[in-house]
């Protein structure tokens, strides 16, 4: 069977980056590395971080606080996910007496800077996001005139009257057409509004890989990345919204590979926090079906 693998299948830059990081602490003997939250949305990827002394404490969404006081001393470390942090998380992760190494993602600072000058201009900052996911809860930190998180039109129309100084930006995982929606929605009740398409390359470019797979004549397409990743499971629902079968797997374990006997050509793709290793095996066992 043809399998094409999209060239944007698994890690963004962000993800790879703040992976490097980490991996240099600990593998200069640096333990424990800690992490906010984890570190990837990925489980398999975890497991292997764990292991090399890279270590998750906190919650998924860093709000908790850490119960580290009792094992820091010089060697320990703790390093910010690609996602970002708070202002306030910031300043209480400094306080716990450990070297700070902050490995939010560039393109996440790009926006939480947008939302940091308009709110010191008074600006109140509308954002599209999961109002639960950590990239969110940090940017919001930074909308010191007020913040408001919408996912639909209906959020947008049960917002109240915010004066004329109104921004918009989205969570780097979004989908275009859906920001595209929603910000001239906005415009409409807020015409003075500021928009700005804050969704990142490396989403766009995984997103309008999945229609490029379905123009090259895929007939089924795999996803393979976390349940709980949010840029995995948009991967997923795009699939389904270009009308294609869709098999959102974390690993080839779950593929019932004698099913695929039906297709001539299916794609492959993964969330920006699926490994490498991960993918090559769901093609691998792919290629091999006749
Ligand atoms: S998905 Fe985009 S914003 Fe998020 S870590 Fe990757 S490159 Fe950065």
């Amino acid at each position: 069977m043809k399998v094409i693998r999209a060239k944007s299948a698994g890690f963004c830059w962000g993800v790879e980056r703040a992976i490097d990081i980490a991996r240099e602490y600990a593998q200069k003997g640096r333990h424990p590395v800690y992490t906010d939250g984890p570190l990837i949305h990925n489980r398999q990827m975890m497991e292997v971080l764990t292991k090399e002394g890279i270590r998750e404490v906190g919650d998924y969404s860093s709000q908790t606080q850490l119960e580290v006081k009792a094992e820091v001393d010089d060697q320990s470390v703790m390093v910010v996910r690609a996602h970002g942090i708070s202002p306030e998380r910031r300043t209480y992760l400094k306080s716990l007496g450990m070297e700070f190494r902050d490995a939010t993602c560039p393109d996440v600072g790009i926006i939480a800077g947008k939302v940091r000058l308009h709110a010191k201009k008074g600006f109140v900052t509308v954002i599209f996001g999961d109002p639960k996911h950590p990239e969110v809860i940090g940017l919001l930190g930074y909308a010191e005139a007020g913040g408001h998180v919408i996912t639909s039109q209906a959020d947008i129309d049960a917002l109240p009257a915010l004066g004329d100084k109104v921004c918009m930006v989205s969570q780097s995982t979004m989908f275009v057409d859906e920001f595209a929606m929603l910000s001239n929605h906005l415009k409409v009740k807020y015409p003075s509004a500021l928009i700005f398409d804050t969704i990142c390359g490396a989403t766009k470019d995984r997103q309008s890989d999945v229609v490029e797979l379905k123009r090259q004549g895929c007939q089924a397409i795999v996803v393979i990345g976390g349940r709980h990743s949010a840029n995995t499971v948009k991967l997923a629902k795009l699939v389904e919204m270009q009308g294609l079968p869709c098999y959102h797997v974390e690993t080839a374990a779950e593929l019932d590979f004698t099913g695929f006997k039906k297709y001539q050509m299916v794609g492959v793709t993964a969330g920006a926090s699926t490994p490498a290793f991960l993918i090559d095996e769901v093609c691998q066992k792919l290629e091999a079906v006749v």
